[in-house]
């Protein structure tokens, strides 16, 4: 059906229906259902056409929003799919979990005008779910096959995203991960109520169909040393994303019962993919659990903690709603789902003998703002409460490993934060070894990785092709330890 545009002024914004948190607690499904064909269609129609669109400049990838919410509002889907797949490797996947309140939505003119936002993030997830309905989405089909070849570690969405991309041009890519499967946080981190399994696997079988030779179960600098992975390819690219969880800092929290979020989140994130013989300290049912930080990690912990059946789940942040780095829309999520947050409380020490029992809290107030901006906390003398506790998650953020130390490589040049340092085409200090997603921004988002995924992409391209070419490298065919 053919609409007519800015249609602003007639239609009010509207997600697509979220489930009833009721029904929600139960499982680990995405809790949006999908948009009806001509509900997208409508919202697509609201669109203003700027003649500088905000969301396109917000958007990280710069994708063309006002074209496809116009193809979109016009029927013309499998169209509008092309335009929104020529500048995002995976936007089904960012139509679901990008934070879009802060980033396109949030800066649409209509949403700055009091109108309220066009919806771009459900469209956008309408728009590739519907080519994916239509058989529009196709394994990558190089123009001619090159001999060089690229291995890229980390099958996160950076290095996914390049894979993607490198494949799109001919090489033959080889993506190597330690763990199991390949998907990295968009896997073993992001819970499947905010996106399900089956949408990852469904981009990584696509890869594998084109051509890309995905190895899982290989750690580089432990199953295949850095040098030998630079000897087999003609570029590497570094995408290992960031592990080192910062640790809860007071007494107490090395008792039995105190768990990282990661390792509680890749727990339970196994358990919805179906493994089986999983440790039963990290599942949440029964228990009273307190999760200690504000971000969206700490809001998937919580909102998993509900699903595995928890008798209770407290929120701990140190400073107000307002103040706080995860997605309001998140919080807002986790509240109907039936978390109680305690805002302006931070832990003191962990109590119990040998297993955790309680948290005790002090009440905190904001202070002025430090050389961020942001205003400090500061404890309130005398406010010590205790929260009772069979399992406290500490959810406070991720630094980079000693990448380094992991790859034998002290060449390999870092920032003071631990990140790996890069040029302008994002190549490392190595010559011919690039890095991309949160290795090099610090823990970031998706579609950031995704970005620097594709960037990094074309940077070694053109790497590539500027060097006269090493064919022994030929030789040095991969050896798939357990390929998907
Ligand atoms: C719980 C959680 C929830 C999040 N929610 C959101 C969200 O809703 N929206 C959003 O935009 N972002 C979210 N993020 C952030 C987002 O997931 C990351 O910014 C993004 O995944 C980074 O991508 P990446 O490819 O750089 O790294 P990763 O996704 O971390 O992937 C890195 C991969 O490298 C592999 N690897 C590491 N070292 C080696 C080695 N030596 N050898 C072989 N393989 C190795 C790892 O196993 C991993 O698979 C979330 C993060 C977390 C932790
Ligand atoms: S990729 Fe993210 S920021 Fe860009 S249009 Fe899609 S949802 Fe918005």
């Amino acid at each position: 059906m053919a609409r007519k545009m800015l249609q602003f002024t007639r239609l009010d914004p509207c997600q697509p229906a979220k489930r009833p948190a009721a029904e929600r607690r139960g499982d680990f499904r995405e809790i949006s259902r999908a948009f009806e064909p001509e509900r997208a269609g409508d919202q697509a129609s609201r669109c203003e056409q700027c003649g500088i669109p905000f969301c396109q400049i917000r958007c990280p990838l710069g994708n063309n929003i006002p074209d496809w919410l116009m193809l979109s509002a016009t029927g013309r889907m499998e169209e509008a799919y092309q335009m929104a797949a020529s500048t995002n490797s995976f936007p089904e996947i960012c139509g679901r979990i990008c934070p879009q309140d802060r980033l396109c939505e949030g800066h649409c003119v209509l949403e700055q005008s009091k109108h309220g936002g066009v919806t771009i993030g459900a469209i956008e997830k309408h728009i590739t779910e519907t080519a994916f309905a239509e058989g529009w989405v196709e394994p990558v089909v190089p123009p001619r096959e090159l001999a060089a070849s690229v291995g890229i570690v980390g099958g996160g969405p950076g290095g996914l995203a390049a894979a993607e991309a490198l494949r799109r041009i001919g090489y033959q890519v080889t993506v190597y991960d330690r763990h199991d499967r390949m998907g990295g946080l968009l896997i073993y981190g992001i819970p499947g109520f905010k996106l399900e399994k089956n949408v990852v696997e469904r981009r990584t079988k696509l890869l594998a169909q084109g051509g890309v030779t995905l190895v899982s179960g290989t750690e580089i600098g432990r199953d295949l040393s850095f040098a030998d992975l630079r000897e087999r390819h003609d570029a590497v690219l570094i995408a290992t994303g960031v592990y080192r969880a910062r640790g809860l800092d007071c007494e107490g929290a090395k008792l039995a019962g105190v768990h990282a979020a990661l390792d509680y989140l890749i727990r339970s994130n196994r358990a919805d993919l179906g493994d089986q013989g999983l440790d039963p300290a990290l599942d949440a049912k029964g228990k009273n659990v307190v999760v200690i930080g504000g971000g969206d990690t700490a809001m998937d912990c919580v909102r998993t903690a509900i699903r595995q059946g928890a008798r209770s789940v407290k929120c701990l942040y140190r400073r107000d709603r307002a103040n706080m780095p995860g997605s309001q829309r998140e919080v807002a999520h986790a509240e109907e789902e039936g978390v109680e947050f305690v805002w302006m409380a931070a832990p003191e020490a962990v109590l119990g003998e040998t297993k955790v029992t309680a948290v005790r809290a002090h009440r905190m107030h904001l202070g002025m703002p430090d050389s961020s901006g942001r205003r400090s906390p500061q404890v309130i003398e005398g406010s010590g409460f205790d929260l009772p506790a069979d399992m406290v998650i500490s959810a406070l953020g991720f630094e980079p490993e000693d990448v380094p130390a992991l790859f034998g490589e002290p060449r390999l040049k870092t920032t003071r934060w631990g990140t790996l340092t890069v040029d302008d085409r994002l190549m490392t200090s190595l010559d011919g070894v690039f890095a991309a997603g949160d290795i090099v921004r610090g823990a970031s988002l998706v579609v950031w990785a995704i970005k620097d995924g594709r960037d990094a992409a074309a940077a070694i391209d053109s790497h590539i092709k500027a060097k006269p070419r090493d064919k022994t490298k030929d030789k040095a065919k991969p050896k798939p330890k357990a390929a998907q």
